[in-house]
């Protein structure tokens, strides 16, 4: 997998089918993680540039609102078609830009296409209602009408799947849409829209305005602020979530918030302790750790406390950490500079508040953005790594004597992503499935995402679901139609 091979890379925007500079030709450089290598410059977008992009949406929303919901469903279909055609090439795209290795990239690309597929054969099925009504001569209406140009703008830590999860349902429901990727990761954005052009969806349907980190501010202000973008749809940190949130506010729009986690992954001794620990593997270290769903804190009753720490080192020994282009690389490396420091950070704030380092603790001997597999035990309630994302290979163990102290414990967070439950006692499973304030829960499974479920965090992890009916009403507004005498 080298530069040369990847004929998806684009450097220019998407904007109304054309590939554009921005108006004042700045740009901006995308580095490898793994090497710190410059593998492309693009544009490095202003307001003007968003504006022209909203001016496009707003343009094709008129056009592809008009099309029946089988017509639109074989534009998408045709897309979908190109991205299972070109997953290899999608999948070494996200590890070049994105570090994760290609076993997670492909696992990526599938999951994003499934959610375009989904969209897809979904256009078809954008369902009214009819209501009896209140009269004797009249009729009662509802349908569902698409909510009108969406500004989506996604995070670095799925840079593929995080667009498709948005752009073709929003498509599906009959909206256009202005997406700005993630400053580090624009490189897969743009390949999707390469493989939508080609698909011929029409000009200004799917517009990929690019820009730095220092110009999104700039671009989420148009987002927020134009009043012909009806909707916008977020994933990222909570932090900037509630800003949008608030630029939002003026207009009124509908918003979707996919924001932060912080899970807790539970193990009580009920438990298959083996299940448990595979289960952990996974759920920890994808992604090195930088996913939002990811076990941040792991609870573990006390009688098995030891034992799930020990064999949990075990397994996590047999891992091999690496480049995504090094043959057998299980975990790639942390995304930038600033995750490597925080979860340096993250450690040492631990470890002045009690906590013992079990296994790593460090930056990785291959350097830059790598960082050892960390297991800190002794963990409690003060330390920064119980209240924020650690977003890193770190596995933070706490113990707990019940299960009314370990509902207790998981819930004592203002976030509400995703949780994790290991038991076989399916009492017990019932009780804490309903004592938990999560909007996802998983019981003896470490991977929740799939289209066919509402993904989606309550509290501080967002507003609103995407993925399975859920996931395409946000992208509608109810239309109550009341037909007198008739
Ligand atoms: P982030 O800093 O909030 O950035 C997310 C996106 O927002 C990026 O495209 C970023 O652009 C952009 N952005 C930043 N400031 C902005 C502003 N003022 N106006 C408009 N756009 C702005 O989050 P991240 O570090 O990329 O991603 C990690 C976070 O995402 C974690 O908290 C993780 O839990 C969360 N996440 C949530 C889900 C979910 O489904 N709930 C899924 C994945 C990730 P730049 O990159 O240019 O700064």
């Amino acid at each position: 997998m080298t530069r040369e091979t990847l004929s998806l890379i684009r450097h220019q925007a998407f904007i109304d089918g054309v590939w554009s500079d921005s108006h004042h030709k700045k740009t901006f450089s995308i580095y490898n993680p793994a090497t710190g290598d410059d593998i492309v410059q693009v544009p490095d977008m202003d307001a003007a540039d968003t504006r022209r992009a909203v001016d496009s949406a707003h343009k094709a929303f008129t056009g592809w609102k008009a099309l029946t919901g089988k017509e639109r469903s074989a534009h998408i279909y045709k897309w979908h078609q190109l991205i299972v055609e070109h997953a290899e090439e999608l999948a070494a795209l996200v590890s070049l830009e994105q570090g994760k290795p290609m076993s997670e990239s492909r696992a990526e690309v599938q999951v994003g296409a499934d959610y375009a597929l989904w969209a897809a054969e979904e256009a078809k099925r954008i369902y009214g209602d009819y209501i009896p009504a209140h009269k004797s001569n009249a009729r009662i209406i509802v349908t569902k009408e698409p909510a009108g140009v969406v500004g989506a703008i996604t995070p670095w830590n799925f840079p593929s799947s995080m667009v498709t999860r948005k752009v073709p349902m929003a498509l599906a429901a009959g909206c256009t849409v202005v997406l700005k990727p993630a400053e580090d990761t624009p490189l897969s954005a743009l390949a999707l829209a390469a493989l939508a052009e080609e698909s011929g969806l029409p000009a200004g349907v799917f517009n990929v305005v690019t820009a730095s980190g220092d110009s999104a501010p700039e671009v989420g202000s148009v987002l927020t602020g134009d009043s012909r973008v009806r909707k916008i749809s977020f994933t990222g940190s909570t932090e900037v979530g509630r800003q949008l949130l608030a630029q939002s506010a003026p207009d009124i729009k509908k918003m979707s918030l996919e924001l932060g986690g912080n899970a807790p992954f539970i193990i009580f001794d009920s438990a298959d302790i083996d299940a448990a620990v595979q289960g952990l593997i996974a759920c920890k270290l994808r992604n090195a750790g930088q996913t939002c769903v990811c076990a941040n804190r792991i609870f573990v009753q006390s009688s098995i406390y030891d034992t799930v720490i020990e064999n949990f080192n075990h397994s996590m020994g047999q891992l091999k950490i690496g480049a995504a282009t090094d043959i057998g690389t299980d975990i790639g490396p942390l995304v930038n500079i600033q995750g490597v420091e925080k979860v340096e950070s993250f450690i040492q704030d631990a470890l002045a508040h009690g906590a013992q380092v079990k296994a790593g603790g460090n930056r990785h001997a291959l350097g830059g953005n790598f960082f050892e597999l960390t297991i800190l035990s002794d963990m409690n309630d003060d330390m920064q790594c119980f209240s924020h994302e650690i977003f890193g290979p770190v596995a933070a163990f706490y113990r707990f004597e019940n299960e009314q102290e370990a509902v207790d414990k998981a819930n004592k967070t203002d976030y509400g992503l995703a949780a994790y439950v290991y038991s076989q006692d399916q009492a017990q499973i019932w009780r804490v499935m309903d004592g938990l304030d999560y909007g996802m829960i998983a019981v003896n499974e470490p991977m929740l995402t799939t289209e066919l479920a509402p993904f989606g965090g309550v509290k501080h992890s967002g507003i609103g679901r995407e993925g399975s009916k859920y996931g395409i009403n946000e992208f509608t507004e109810v239309k109550y139609r009341l037909l007198g005498n008739c």
